[in-house]
């Protein structure tokens, strides 16, 4: 779909996948005026091709529009723009437990013009990918690596909605991580660097005793869309769930006196992701005993199961496409 100023979003097209050819001045190479959408579309156990939680996904493209800029796309057209090529594409989706349909929904600023100020066109694309089960192996806890030297976000900056420029800002740590056997980093908020945010690609929760703590939605974290199910999966089995600030040393300390039982990320490419150890200034902190929790294993079991149909959805976020 394209946009133009005084024209609006216009000419939604389906076209094969294929390279798009762009001016070398075009606002997105150097201004980074664009913004993404993550989702997975699953083959349910009764052959129905479903999203989950798509109308989530087309408020947050529009808050990160909102954000960075850009026009916002009516989310009407962009659920309908989804459901029309996951079903020309579903065939792609692997006959296989969990595997799926990535879909990648994005705008690029496209106006060649080297003045800094918003680009007066867009465009809407919405690319796809199969992905096999994240878990081929059996669900598997991953070791983070808590980041104390860069900053990522504060508020009032753009770490809460997805542009390109947060992540281009989180390669280097995550390098740093790579080198120490950590599959992702865990970034601390950029004013205090004491408490923590959110993983590079997935929210947090930790389990203190009986109760779960996740960082509130302080302006510098994305909100997620597991993490939002989460909250309501957690609170609907009766159980206490607080959005509030968490350092990094109240996180150790329970680490220290083994209150801190579970640890798990949320996010659409894992969906839950258990946390075996934290790496954190040098030292490796196992939590619990370094496997998968109790409640993180039910997490993932009920979620999963809700996405791909496997049990029953009491919250209507599994929306058939056919
Ligand atoms: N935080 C960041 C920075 C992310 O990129 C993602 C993935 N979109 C998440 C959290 C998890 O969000 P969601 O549950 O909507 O995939």
């Amino acid at each position: 779909v394209d946009y133009a100023e005084g024209k609006g979003w216009h000419d939604a097209r389906i076209v094969p996948y294929q390279p798009i050819t762009l001016d070398p001045a075009a606002k997105v190479f150097h201004y980074g005026q664009t913004i993404f959408e993550g989702l997975k579309a699953y083959r349910t156990e009764t052959g129905q091709i479903a999203l989950f939680r798509p109308d989530m996904n087309m408020k947050r493209l529009n808050r990160s529009n909102d954000r960075m800029s850009i026009p916002a796309i009516e989310e009407e057209l962009g659920l309908e723009a989804l459901r029309q090529l996951v079903l020309i594409d579903k065939d792609w989706i692997p006959d296989a437990p969990e595997t799926s349909l990535y879909v990648r929904p994005f705008v690029i600023a496209t106006e060649a013009a080297l003045g800094v100020s918003p680009s007066k066109q867009y465009q809407f694309i919405i690319i796809m990918s199969p992905v096999g089960s994240y878990y081929a192996e059996g669900i598997k806890p991953v070791s983070i690596y808590v980041e104390s030297e860069y900053v990522r976000a504060v508020a009032g900056g753009v770490g809460h909605v997805k542009t390109a420029g947060n992540y281009a800002a989180g390669l280097k740590a995550q390098e740093g991580a790579t080198e120490q056997g950590c599959a992702q980093v865990l970034w601390l908020d950029g004013v205090h660097r004491k408490y923590v945010e959110e993983v590079g690609s997935m929210n947090v929760f930790f389990r203190l005793g009986n109760k779960i703590v996740t960082p509130a939605l302080t302006g510098s974290l994305l909100s997620g869309i597991t993490r939002d199910s989460v909250i309501h999966l957690l609170r609907h089995w009766g159980l206490e769930v607080e959005e509030r600030l968490i350092s990094i040393d109240e996180v150790t300390q329970a680490q220290k006196d083994g209150s801190l039982k579970e640890m798990f990320g949320t996010g659409t490419a894992a969906v839950i992701s258990p946390v075996g150890s934290l790496y954190w200034q040098g030292e490796k902190l196992t939590i619990g005993d370094g496997s998968t929790g109790e409640l993180t294993l039910r997490v993932y079991e009920t979620m999963t199961g809700i996405q791909t149909g496997r049990i029953e959805d009491p919250f209507g976020w599994r929306v058939a496409l056919d």
